[in-house]
């Protein structure tokens, strides 16, 4: 979970020199006129929360069928202590089932196993493996992986590969976070001439369980992190547990709308645009369940929006701790694991479902419900919650906004 699990090779020598976490002086390109609120990636900016980041290419289609190879390695010095069906069925059909609920059924998430494990040729101490491990130590280990699996496994045609290792190499997951994805560059190309270049690694037991494996996937699919690399306690305080891609463990596992939208599983009927100054009444239907409004977008300049969705105990969000009403801003300028999107808190002064994290909760109880209001006084934006229908568990919320809040695209 820590440390920069996901981050193109730029991005990660970029990080690594310490580039600021804001872009600033490169604009942003304007949302087309007929899509107003899909707010562009921001050039420069590792995994931007805009929509066609890094010219497109570098991320897996997240629609239709997405073939992933699932691979499971052990190593001479760390031998898999149970079979590899076994750990393969710590990750399958639960990822299958998660990304067809996250979806709504537009991602058909097929895994092709290889069920036995792959002993590397060298020891899981020489990698020099560690938290946040870089790009040298992953192009040694994937050339590794092709010099003993080359010949026998056919890797093409797929979208993603994954890497299950065996659980008993590195730290437990309570200690250190190994788990990766890389994107954006070929780590090693077989010899029919197929590019390693969309690869999640799994390690060790998270307690996250499956999900790991979602929130390494949305990666390859251009998802950032959104819990804090630099500080992770102040996590807390961006998307809290509210999405898989900042705490993979938490009670509300499914994704922001605004990542639904992204990824293609949202039609844009399904998002509002709030534009024009006045009041609108707006009906948001669960996030976790299909059809109906998902979001309302409230566009503040070319890289920043407010978003309004409803969350409910539903689907991939069945333990969620509060239902409600959530407003959110996303800024597309961000870079991965620095607070691209903030989690407006309606209670801001208690926590909530303490067992559920330690020190993670603050954001638990985020939602509004009915009465509820939220007010940006400086934009003179306000968003009231109105009240609930029972019939589809939707919430009617009210926008007011005074003057226009963005003059563009
Ligand atoms: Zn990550």
């Amino acid at each position: 979970m820590r440390g920069p699990r996901a981050l193109a090779v730029v991005a990660v020598l970029l990080l690594a020199a310490g580039s600021t976490a804001v872009t600033e002086g490169v604009p942003a390109a304007a949302p087309p006129a007929d899509r107003p609120c899909a707010l562009r990636a921001a050039p420069g900016v590792t995994m931007s929360e805009g929509f066609g980041g890094a010219d497109g290419r570098q991320f897996a289609r997240a629609t239709g069928e997405v073939r992933a190879l699932t691979l499971l390695v052990d190593f001479p010095d760390k031998h898999a202590p149970y079979s590899a069906a076994e750990r393969y069925s710590e990750f399958f059909p639960a990822v299958r089932h998660w990304f067809y609920r996250a979806s709504y059924g537009k991602l058909r998430y097929v895994s092709t196993p290889v069920l036995r494990y792959i002993r590397m040729p060298k020891p899981f101490q020489s990698y020099g493996i560690g938290r946040g491990y870089g790009w040298r130590t992953h192009t040694a280990m994937m050339r590794d992986l092709l010099r003993v699996a080359d010949r026998r496994i056919d890797f093409s045609g797929y979208d993603l590969v994954n890497v299950l290792v065996t659980p008993n190499a590195g730290p437990p997951a309570e200690q250190a976070v190994l788990s990766v994805t890389w994107t954006g560059a070929s780590a090693a190309t077989t010899d029919d001439g197929t590019s390693l270049d969309r690869v999640s690694l799994v390690y060790g037991h998270d307690q996250s369980g499956a999900r790991v494996l979602s929130h390494e996937n949305g990666h390859a699919f251009g998802l950032p992190d959104l819990y804090s690399v630099e500080d992770f306690g102040h996590t807390d305080t961006l998307a809290g547990q509210w999405d898989s891609m900042s705490l993979d463990w938490g009670l509300q596992g499914d994704l922001f709308a605004w990542h639904k939208w992204r990824l293609g599983w949202l039609d844009d009927w399904q998002v509002v645009c709030v534009r024009d100054p006045g009041a609108r009444s707006v009906h948001l239907t669960p996030v976790e369940v299909p059809g109906g409004r998902k979001a309302a977008v409230i566009p503040l300049g070319r890289t920043r929006a407010y978003v309004v969705e409803a969350r409910a105990t539903r689907g991939n969000d069945s333990e969620a701790c509060r239902e409600g009403v959530l407003v959110y801003q996303v800024r597309t300028d961000v870079d991965s694991g620095h607070g691209p999107v903030t989690v407006e808190d309606a209670h801001p002064r208690t926590t909530a479902c303490e067992y559920s994290s330690a020190t993670f909760n603050a954001l638990n109880d985020a939602p509004f419900s009915s009465g509820g209001r939220f007010t940006d006084r400086a934009r003179g934006l306000t968003v009231e919650v109105l009240g609930r229908d029972p019939d589809d568990e939707g919430w009617t919320v009210r926008i007011t906004t005074s003057r226009p809040l963005w003059d563009g695209p």
